[in-house]
């Protein structure tokens, strides 16, 4: 089966194709998925142009009946979707059921977003004057998305763009074309006029950095690594584009004397390893107060050794397998690092051999690690994790906030006193208590602060920031 691109409503078939491989199992090729050209992303983005007025122009129930349309659509194809998710993704079927799910109510709850775009209405300084302020769509959005949550995040984007009015030209990773390709599948099938959403595969540097930079998009919403996230915003905030970045994580997880421990455990190890670490929330850093460090490092030790690190799709299976080499190199690199460091290596970080071959990885936990060594500095965006021993509660928030990250924090405790201080004083777009730092709604703003994350948040209704643009009308009475 042909994956072509949809450009103006069209299926256009590329010159070359991106090969989607499972990361349980090498041999196994998901499918062929075509390359947009340079030209075809030109044209793409003049499709999404085109369309833009007219789509801008639409009713809040039309827009809001086909977006109801693509949320039913994801639930009717549930098992399906999850099923090529954990295929070319690598996480585990429960983990991509649950993933097509929150994909499916992102839709309908923009369906419903659609109804409720308002406005306000304020007096003048001046007699006889009524003000105005009404949202209007941003325009034509270009969405740049990662390999990690391969429907979620293209709903989180797709849907309030379209809700709000906007059209659409979306690049998925390169490593996880299928998802994209079905969503923009049931997108198109639902009706939606021609080039009001477009789907261009390709590499960043050619389909995303002509997308960056072309003047015919008005903003960029872009989720992924640091460094590429930082070119983007430098390039399309050159030529004036409105962008919004969601980047990397080095999330603490503060354990406290007073914890559950059993809490603590759970906590850490979904945080940590579940999903293989491969969220920007992951819990890499974990900050644990002297008198409860060597029971919890036991406890989770304990709990890694009873992990099944197996093919996603098998059932039975807790950790899927790591996304493709060059991740499991960098993971493999960094738990290197840290030995080196003099970090020590208390359970995982070991190459597994499966039936099938596949990127197979132990969770990796160091112990006895300090705040300045580069594992607790850097991204790896794997399973693996470290302790840092603290000595108070005053420390440990010190050493939580002393990161160029800032997207989630979180606080095992039974002190509500000190955990209402951690919600207050951690310098994160997000706080969690006694729950995985990973793992959020999909109706309430999601983002952080720091070097996590740039303009204003996704999702919820506060998406409608990123999404619309202000007019203040005056107009004279009679
Ligand atoms: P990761 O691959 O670790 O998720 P990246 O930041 O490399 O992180 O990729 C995230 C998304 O950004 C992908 O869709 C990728 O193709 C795209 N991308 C990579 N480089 C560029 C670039 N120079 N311009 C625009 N998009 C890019």
């Amino acid at each position: 089966m042909t994956h072509a691109n949809l450009i103006a409503g069209e299926w256009i078939r590329g010159t070359d194709a991106v090969r989607d491989i499972n990361p349980s199992d090498t041999t196994d090729v998901v499918g062929e998925y075509d390359r947009a050209s340079a030209a075809q992303v030109d044209d793409a983005i003049a499709a999404a142009r085109h369309a833009s007025q007219a789509w801008a122009r639409t009713t809040v129930q039309q827009r809001a009946d086909l977006l109801e349309k693509v949320g039913l659509e994801i639930f009717a194809r549930r098992a399906e979707l999850a099923d090529l998710l954990a295929r070319e993704e690598g996480k585990t079927l429960a983990d991509a059921t649950g993933e097509v799910g929150r994909a499916g109510y992102i839709f309908k709850f923009f369906a419903q977003e659609c109804l409720r775009i308002q406005g306000e209405r304020v007096g003048s300084v001046r007699p006889g004057v009524d003000v105005e302020i009404t949202r209007e769509p941003a325009g034509v959005i270009g969405l740049i998305t990662p390999w990690n949550f391969p429907i979620a995040i293209p709903a989180w984007k797709i849907a309030p763009a379209l809700a709000y009015g906007n059209t659409v030209v979306m690049k998925p990773a390169e490593l996880v074309p299928g998802c994209a390709w079905a969503l923009a599948e049931i997108i198109h099938k639902a009706g939606f006029p021609a080039g009001v959403f477009n789907l261009v595969v390709g590499r960043g540097s050619v389909v995303g950095e002509k997308m960056v930079n072309d003047p015919r998009i008005d903003a960029i919403s872009f989720t992924g690594s640091v460094p590429t996230g930082r070119g983007i915003l430098a390039k399309a905030a050159s030529r004036g584009a409105k962008v919004q970045l969601e980047m990397g994580g080095k999330n603490p997880l503060v354990v406290l004397n007073d914890a559950d421990l059993d809490v603590a455990v759970r906590v850490a190890l979904d945080g940590a390893f579940f999903q293989t670490g491969q969220r920007c929330t992951a819990s890499s850093r974990l900050i644990v107060e002297e008198g409860i460090h060597d029971k919890f490092v036991a406890g989770l030790a304990e709990a890694m050794q009873k992990q099944v690190i197996d093919d996603a799709r098998k059932p039975g299976t807790t950790i899927g397998p790591v996304v493709d080499q060059s991740q499991l190199d960098q993971d493999i690199n960094y738990i290197d690092i840290a030995k080196a460091e003099g970090a020590n290596l208390v359970a995982g970080g070991e190459r597994l051999n499966r039936e099938k071959s596949g990127f197979y990885l132990s969770p990796a936990l160091f112990s006895e690690t300090t705040n300045t060594m580069r594992i607790n500095r850097e991204e790896v965006f794997g399973p693996v994790a470290s302790v840092i021993r603290v000595k108070d509660y005053d420390e440990a928030l010190a050493t939580a906030n002393d990161t160029a990250f800032g997207l989630c924090a979180g606080v095992v405790t039974t002190n509500l006193k000190k955990a209402a201080h951690f919600r207050r004083n951690a310098e994160t777009g997000m706080v969690m208590v006694n729950l995985p730092t990973a793992g959020v709604d999909y109706h309430v703003p999601f983002g952080g602060r720091k070097g996590s994350s740039y303009g204003s948040r996704e999702q919820g209704r506060y998406a409608a920031e990123f999404y619309t643009q202000v007019k203040t009308a005056y107009v004279m009475q009679g």
